[in-house]
């Protein structure tokens, strides 16, 4: 298998010499399952290319925002255009405002979003703002969900955290720690018993509408609904957290999908197209907290540069309420596919799934939170990424990760994958 990763394998000897482990993010060591990183040098629609000149069918998506396709024409032939106007000015341009209408346009919980570079921007931003304004000092999060990096998530998080057993991260001050609460997901009796404890002094549940970093897992019928009335109850804000799901599980994010306004909203991901941007907006009344308005400080010397703002803005314009149809049909088929294969090789497993996010679990199930999601066999798993690498698919290099189809991942793409999941599946038995 080495040779054909020969080029990759040297590139990254090369690379860790001059940047830790050699990754500008820990996961795409893709330690956890016991292969070199492969170095890719093209994407084009479903499909992205390595150095070594192989092909794959692409499911990472870069880890989400590519929901219409690696260099999608119309973005590419924008940010040209943009480009050569210049960069960054440090100033407003229009196209902030256009960004920002249609998010306000298709959110209606989102009155007005203020711009960031990445999610963990976002994330933290919305949680000062929720303590500046709420004038509470601890949030709740979900063991397993994962919120970037800030100080205060960094609490028994998923993704990577989770991929490399990292259950927490030296640095983070315990005086900062002590004001997380950690709960299970999908259990609201956890988030009562938090408030029982806590509740005089929590500014905000933050939470992601679809659990996205411990695989996918769905909200249980009840539970969003269940955090709503609780913060309501308890004056506490709800961040709903869609950096992952925001526009990539309906037209209207998940909020849309389950009905359920919260406080503030994070963006991230597909609202950048492929380029650095975060984002969080909510109620107006909360939003104009944050300065210039209101008191509570956040800037960015790049933040809604025209670059990014454009690749957000084509990319949302490409997504209609037919898109996210598409989506679920072909999530659908590839579900459907995946379980064929799983059932007909007698492989325990479960399958969670919403739209085009799709989580394929070494596991009986169910996969209601973490603690289950981590009763996969992961071994199972690293074999099985090798293996669909080899056979011409690149999934998630993790257990803790879902797949994300695009827009224009076509028939053959899915049926193609479906096959090399088929011949994987075989290949883990006979082993
Ligand atoms: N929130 C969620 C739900 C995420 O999935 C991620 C990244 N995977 C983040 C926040 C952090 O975003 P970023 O990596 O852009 O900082």
């Amino acid at each position: 298998m080495s040779h054909r990763y020969e080029k990759s394998i040297n590139a990254f000897e090369e690379a860790k010499k001059v940047i830790p482990g050699g990754v500008n993010s820990p996961v795409r060591a893709l330690k956890s399952v016991e292969m070199n990183p492969i170095y890719f040098e093209r994407g084009a629609g479903s499909k992205v290319y390595d150095l070594d000149g192989n092909e794959f069918v692409d499911y990472v998506a870069s880890w989400g925002p590519l929901v219409a396709g690696h260099a999608h024409p119309q973005v590419v032939e924008a940010l040209k255009k943009v480009t050569e106007n210049g960069t960054s000015f440090g100033a407003p341009t229009l196209i902030e405002t256009k960004l920002a209408q249609l998010v306000v346009d298709r959110v209606p919980a989102v009155d007005i979003v203020r711009m960031v570079n990445s999610g963990t921007e976002a994330t933290m931003s919305a949680l000062r703002l929720a303590r500046g304004y709420t004038k509470k000092n601890k949030i709740i999060k979900f063991i397993g969900c994962y919120h970037g990096h800030a100080d205060s998530l960094l609490i028994k998080a998923g993704s990577g955290v989770a991929t490399l057993a990292l259950p927490d991260s030296p640095g983070v001050p315990e005086s900062i720690a002590n004001h997380t609460i950690t709960v299970h997901y999908n259990d609201l009796e956890s988030v009562k018993a938090a408030f029982e404890q806590f509740g005089g002094d929590i500014a905000a549940i933050i939470v992601e509408p679809v659990a996205g970093n411990m695989g996918v897992v769905p909200p249980q019928p009840g539970f969003l609904e269940g955090l709503r009335s609780i913060t309501e109850e308890n004056g506490a804000l709800l961040i709903f957290d869609e950096v992952m799901t925001g526009f990539r599980v309906d037209y209207g994010c998940a909020q849309g999908r389950f009905n359920i306004a919260p406080d503030l909203t994070c963006f991230g991901k597909v609202i950048g197209g492929g380029l650095p941007v975060g984002a969080y907006g909510g109620k107006k009344e909360i939003m104009e907290q944050v300065a210039p308005v209101g008191p509570i400080y956040q800037a960015g010397t790049l933040s809604g540069n025209p670059l990014a703002m454009t690749a957000g803005y084509e990319t949302l314009s490409l997504m209609t309420p037919e898109s996210y149809e598409l989506l679920e049909e072909k999530g659908a088929y590839l579900e459907q596919g995946i379980r064929h294969n799983a059932e007909k090789h007698g492989i325990p497993y479960t399958i969670n799934r919403v739209g085009s996010m799709v989580g394929f679990f070494f596991n009986e199930g169910p996969v209601h939170n973490f603690q289950q999601a981590s009763a996969s066999n992961l071994k199972r798993f690293a074999r099985y990424f090798q293996l669909m690498a080899e056979y011409g698919v690149y999934i998630p290099p993790s257990q803790y990760e879902g797949m994300f189809i695009s827009i224009v991942h076509t028939q053959e793409d899915l049926d193609f994958t479906i096959q090399a999941n088929d011949r994987a599946l075989e290949t883990l038995i006979a082993e």
